[in-house]
C-alpha cells in the first residue's frame, strides 16, 4: 500500500466530503463489509450538507436542534449560541428536528479511513464508535518529546522520522547502541533518543529517556512496535546493560506506538537503571552518561 499522511479534520467534519454528487458504494462490495450495501446507501451529498452543523461544520447526531424557522444546529453548538439561531438570529428555543435524526438514522455511510485501507460501511450513528477503533486509522508520529502533529500509516511514519527527525535507523534484530550525555544530571525531559530498528519486515521503537520515578531520578529504555497491539504480541525483545561486571537485563514484549509514549513510560514496562547504577556503569569519574545497550527482538512462534 502506499504510504499515506492524514490531517485530523475530525473537529471540523466527520463526513468526508463526496467526490461526486452521488456516492456509490456498490463497488466496494467485499468480504470486509458488515453491512451489505442497500440501496438507500445512494447517500446524495445534499443529505450531507443537510446533517451538517452550520456552526461547526461536524456532522450532527441527536438531538438534533432547529429553530422555529427551521434551521438546524448540533447539540454541542447549542448552549454556546446564547438561544439565538446562528442563521436567522430568532430566537432558538427548545425544539429538536425528529425528521433529521431519522433521515440520519436510515444512511450508511464508507467509513473515513477508506484511503487507508478501510472497506466498512457503517450506520450514520455507529460510524463514529466505527471510526475511533478502525484498525485502518492513523498512527500519531512516535517522536517523544515534542508534540508532533503528524499522523499516517507506518510507511509514511517511518519516512517522516527518518527525514523529519533525523531518526537514526539500523536493520536487524539484535542492537548495541550507546547512549552518551554529557549532563546526567539533568532529568526533566533531558535526555531521550530514538532509535529505529527494522527486522522482520517490522519497524520498531527504541526510546531511551530519563525521568523522575517518585524521588528517583532514572532511565528507561523500552522498544515500541510500530503496528497494532496483536501484532505486537508476536514479538519479544531483550534489552542488556551494564559495566565492571555487573549486568541488568530486561525482557519485554514490544508496546504498539498505538500506547503513547508516556503511557509506556508511565507503567515501567521497561528496563529501568537507576542514575547511580547507570553512573556506575558509565565508569570513569560519574560526570558523564555512557551506557551501552544491547539487546535482541525475536519473534515469538
Ligand atoms: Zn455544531
Ligand atoms: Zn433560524
Ligand atoms: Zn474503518
Ligand atoms: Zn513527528
Amino acid at each position: 500500500m502506499a504510504s499515506a499522511a492524514y490531517i485530523d479534520d475530525s473537529c471540523s467534519e466527520v463526513i468526508d466530503p463526496p467526490k461526486t454528487e452521488a456516492l456509490d458504494v456498490t463497488e466496494l462490495v467485499g468480504d470486509h463489509i458488515p453491512h451489505s450495501p442497500k440501496p438507500n446507501v445512494v447517500v446524495s451529498s445534499s443529505v450531507r450538507e443537510l446533517l451538517e452543523c452550520p456552526v461547526c461544520l461536524s456532522a450532527m447526531y441527536p438531538p438534533i436542534h432547529q429553530c422555529s424557522n427551521g434551521h438546524t444546529l448540533c447539540s454541542g453548538c447549542k448552549p454556546r449560541v446564547h438561544g439565538r439561531c446562528p442563521t436567522c438570529r430568532h430566537e432558538l428555543g427548545n425544539i429538536r428536528c425528529l425528521a433529521l435524526e431519522k433521515v440520519a438514522a436510515s444512511l450508511e455511510l464508507p467509513c473515513k479511513y477508506q484511503n487507508f485501507g478501510c472497506l466498512g460501511i457503517y450506520p450514520y450513528y455507529s460510524k463514529l464508535k466505527h471510526e475511533s477503533q478502525c484498525q485502518y486509522r492513523p498512527y500519531s508520529c512516535p517522536y517523544a518529546g515534542s508534540e508532533c502533529p503528524v499522523a499516517g500509516d507506518i510507511p509514511y511514519l517511518v519516512n517522516h522520522l527518518k527525514d523529519d527527525h533525523k531518526v537514526d535507523m539500523h536493520n536487524g534484530c539484535t542492537f548495541n547502541h550507546r547512549y552518551v550525555k554529557p549532563n546526567p544530571h539533568e532529568v526533566e525531559n533531558a535526555t531521550w533518543m530514538l532509535t529505529v530498528f527494522s527486522c522482520f519486515g517490522q519497524y520498531f521503537c527504541l526510546h531511551f529517556e530519563a525521568f523522575q520515578l517518585g524521588m528517583a531520578p532514572v532511565y528507561i529504555a523500552f522498544l515500541r512496535f510500530m503496528g497494532d497491539d496483536a501484532e505486537a504480541k508476536n514479538y519479544s525483545y531483550s534489552l542488556e546493560v551494564g559495566g565492571t561486571g555487573r549486568k541488568m537485563i530486561w525482557q519485554g514484549v514490544p508496546r504498539s506506538i498505538r500506547d503513547s509514549h508516556r503511557k509506556v513510560r508511565d507503567s515501567y514496562d521497561g528496563l529501568i537503571i537507576q542514575r547511580n547504577m547507570a553512573l556506575f556503569f558509565s565508569g570513569g569519574d560519574r560526570k558523564e552518561l555512557k551506557l551501552r545497550v544491547t539487546g535482541r527482538i525475536w519473534k515469538e512462534q
